[in-house]
């Protein structure tokens, strides 16, 4: 359902951050993409709803080439695409309910957006979707007045609220306890097997290994590694992370240190 043939991205300065990307994903898989900070992780995910052009290749969602559309075609697709960020980016000032109404921007022209003019179908889809994170009863709460690993949870349940396809993460857990991450983790797995494809990017290799069913090892640019948690061993981390793993580097994070380049 979603296929990358032959990515280039090449950024304005020149700089080429992703070369040759070829890969398949099918309606249900668990993905986290891993790799030394630099690596063009980030960059693989934005080219995959078209936050970033690209300059050779083509991005396949059922058939039709994302990367080629414009205007109301590209907001069309792009409906079938949620993102989670690493800063959540909710609106702070705004409810929470709100906010998660939001995730349906894209189903609605510009004066039904301004003006808040939802069906009672999705109103009632953003209160089950705070249900379904336990989080209905800060629905009319400000956004900036939750804990990080509630406001996750605010752009998880305005994801859902997106009815999307597939749900792009960059990074969801990076600033987050290692409680929250548990937690957190355990939702993408939720919405996971609601059917929903994920894809994101991981800093840690053993929360990925944990929770997805497919692991894309980056590094300059170019896929690496593509296999089963399992299969991700000291040879597979070599050729990802150009070093073996130490033990320590499950949890806290000598990855950190090492940048792309170093
Ligand atoms: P990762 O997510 O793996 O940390 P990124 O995708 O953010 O890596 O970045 C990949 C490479 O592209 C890095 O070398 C980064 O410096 C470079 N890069 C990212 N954004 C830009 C940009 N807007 N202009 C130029 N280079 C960029």
């Amino acid at each position: 359902m979603l296929e990358l043939i032959d990515v280039d991205k090449v950024y304005p300065n020149g700089y080429k951050a992703l070369s040759g990307v070829n890969l398949k994903v099918e309606d249900g898989e668990f993905i986290s993409i891993i790799g030394l900070s630099g690596a063009g992780k980030s960059t693989l995910i934005r080219c995959i709803n078209k936050m970033h052009d690209i300059q050779k290749g083509q991005v396949l969602i059922d058939g039709v080439d994302i990367s080629k559309l414009k205007g109301k075609a590209l907001r069309q697709q792009r409906r079938n695409i949620g993102m989670i960020f690493q800063s959540f980016n909710l609106v702070r000032r705004s409810s929470v309910y709100k906010n998660v109404l939001s995730g349906r921007v894209g189903y609605h022209n510009t004066f039904e957006t301004i003006f808040g003019i939802y069906s009672k179908r999705e109103k009632l889809l953003a209160l089950q979707s705070l249900d379904k994170f336990g989080i209905l009863d800060k629905a009319y709460v400000r956004a900036d007045q939750l804990s990080g690993g509630q406001q996750q949870r605010v752009a998880l349940a305005r994801a859902l609220c997106q009815e999307p396809k597939i749900l792009l993460a960059d990074e969801p857990v990076a600033s987050l306890d290692p409680a929250t991450t548990i937690a957190v983790m355990n939702d993408f797995t939720r919405i996971n097997k609601m059917g929903i494809t994920i894809i994101a990017n991981m800093h840690h290799v053993d929360i990925a290994k944990k929770y997805s069913t497919r692991i894309i090892g980056v590094k300059a640019g170019e896929i690496v590694f593509d296999g089963k948690p399992e299969e991700v061993d000291d040879e597979a981390c070599f050729r990802i992370y150009g070093r073996h793993l130490s033990r320590n580097d499950n949890l806290s994070s000598g990855l950190e240190e090492t940048k792309e380049g170093d």
